[in-house]
């Protein structure tokens, strides 16, 4: 913490070697603004509100002075894309200024060109930026793991997407920018001296427990592969069970730390669609909501592939892989628990194996009728409370489809005393937000920040970093999306 509670920052991802990266400066842009900043993310890094609103603060994350300790680099991976072997990428629109004492790496996504942006500008758009930067502190609202984002600035700049629009800067925040890809791309170039290097940083750095490769008769390599695919089944349980759709998991956008990475086309379901794609550009369906779990996994086959010449025995590394299995089951019945107020038994509350009819029976019920996701879990926890389920059956055209299910919900629940009632509905609450970043509310905010207000995007920062609390007077944000939400196209261009 730099006792002025201002932003120092020193090499981190550097000490690796120059293989990795490309040392380079960002690009300024003219005449910068902001458009959002995050407090929360100014804590977690040391630096004082005061700092972030300074002007000194608004060019250094524009890209257009340099921080004190800073010497800025792009790094180099490579990755699968829609299941196809895409060659070398890197940050192409990601430049890391550094790391802070705290051990955060600090990035500017859209500060301009690298040697990596292959076609690209280097840029990316306000209307994109407001989304990355809101949704990333939405999922740590709902706890789930995430990189994070300190600030939005823009400039009338403008950058040709589809139509004009303009350019705009997220400083994004993070223990460490490590993808799947930085493994594939020095396993495809069959440098494993680097590979080794790039592991052994991840593990001295982030999963020190891996080293002495417990389980797998010391093979700290396999440890590491079973580690990451236990967060990312843990991560990919968190998304399912929000609705969160995130996209685009090509391998270069998946965190070796499990956290959600890259947001471009993602978005939180509104009605309850199982084979939802919302990734505009993605016509195979690929990356489909149901998907997910089973991309991930692919994933993470692609990740054991490139560790391989470290681990040196394939069936380590599938007995390393295999955890994924039992995990993101696990997982996501343990979420799916909480979300129905099932007795707690662990850190959050657990589905019993005689509860998984009672899982199946909901998802089958939102599915025929494509029921709203967020405001019927949230319903739902009310109508516990208020010994009403009304509310929730208003919510489906034929209620018939939903009665079975309810009265089989509430026999499981009748059986527990009045204190466990109580529980049960403090678990619900915080199971279910209230709030989640739908696509239209971005939008919103986004078509008012193109006329220069960004009193959208303050307001649904304010909402969304506790989703679960009531806010009130802010109902409406917690309301159906508008017929026009629908229509709402959103690709990977961004
Ligand atoms: P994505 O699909 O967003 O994960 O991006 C895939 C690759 O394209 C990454 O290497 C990005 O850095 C790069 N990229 C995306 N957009 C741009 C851009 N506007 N300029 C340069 N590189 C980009
Ligand atoms: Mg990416
Ligand atoms: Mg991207």
């Amino acid at each position: 913490r730099g006792a002025s509670g201002d932003l120092r920052l020193h090499d981190g991802f550097a000490a690796l070697g120059p293989t990795f990266f490309t040392r380079l400066r960002p690009t300024p842009l003219p005449a910068p603004y902001w458009v959002g900043r995050s407090n929360a993310t100014a804590h977690l890094l040391g630096v004082s509100p005061e700092w972030l609103a300074s002007g000194h603060a608004l060019e250094a994350l524009t890209g257009n002075m340099l921080l004190p300790g800073s010497d800025p680099l792009a790094s180099v991976y490579s990755g699968h894309q829609f299941g196809v072997w895409a060659g070398q990428l890197g940050d192409g629109r990601a430049i890391l200024l550094g790391e802070t004492e705290g051990g955060f790496e600090v990035q500017l996504k859209g500060a301009g060109r690298t040697p990596y942006s292959r076609g690209g500008d280097g840029r990316a758009v306000l209307r994109s930026s407001i989304r990355e930067f809101l949704c990333s502190e939405a999922m740590h609202g709902l706890g789930i793991p995430t990189t994070r984002a300190l600030s939005v600035t823009g400039s009338d700049q403008p950058v040709r997407r589809e139509t004009l629009e303009t350019a705009a800067v997220v400083t994004r925040v993070a223990p460490s920018f490590i993808r799947f890809g930085h493994f594939e791309h020095f396993a495809a170039a069959e440098r494993i001296d680097e590979l080794r290097a790039l592991a052994d940083h991840v593990i001295d750095r982030h999963y020190p427990t891996c080293r002495d490769g417990e389980r797998f008769r010391g093979n700290a390599y396999a440890a590491l592969l079973e580690a990451v695919s236990e967060r990312t089944a843990t991560l990919l349980a968190q998304w399912q069970a929000v609705g969160f759709c995130h996209g685009v998991m090509n391998t270069d956008n998946m965190s070796i730390l499990g956290l959600t990475i890259d947001y471009g086309p993602f978005q939180f379901l509104d009605g309850f669609d199982p084979g939802h794609i919302c990734n505009h550009s993605d016509t195979g369906g690929r990356y489909a909501f149901n998907q997910q779990p089973n991309v991930a996994y692919w994933n993470l086959f692609c990740l054991g592939q490139a560790l391989l010449p470290l681990i040196g025995d394939q069936e380590l590394a599938m007995a390393a892989l295999a955890s994924y299995k039992t995990v993101f089951p696990r997982e996501f019945d343990a979420r799916m628990g909480a979300k129905l107020g099932l007795p707690k038994t662990g850190k959050v509350a657990a589905a019993a194996e005689t509860d998984r009819p009672l899982i199946d029976g909901v998802l089958r019920a939102l599915a025929a009728e494509r029921t709203d996701w967020t405001i019927f879990w949230r319903r739902l926890s009310e109508a516990v409370v208020a010994v009403d389920f009304e509310p929730v059956r208003d919510l489906f055209i034929d209620p018939a489809g939903i009665d079975g299910w309810l009265e089989a919900f509430a026999t499981r629940h009748a059986g527990l005393p009045t204190e466990a009632m109580h529980a049960a509905a403090a678990t619900m609450h915080a199971a279910n937000p209230k709030f989640v970043f739908r696509n239209h509310l971005g939008q919103e905010a986004i078509e008012k920040a193109q006329q220069k207000d960004f009193s959208g995007v303050a307001t649904l920062l304010d909402l969304l970093e506790s989703p679960f609390e009531e806010h009130a007077g802010l109902e409406a944000y917690a309301g159906f999306p508008p017929d026009w939400a629908s229509t709402i196209e959103i690709s990977c261009s961004s």
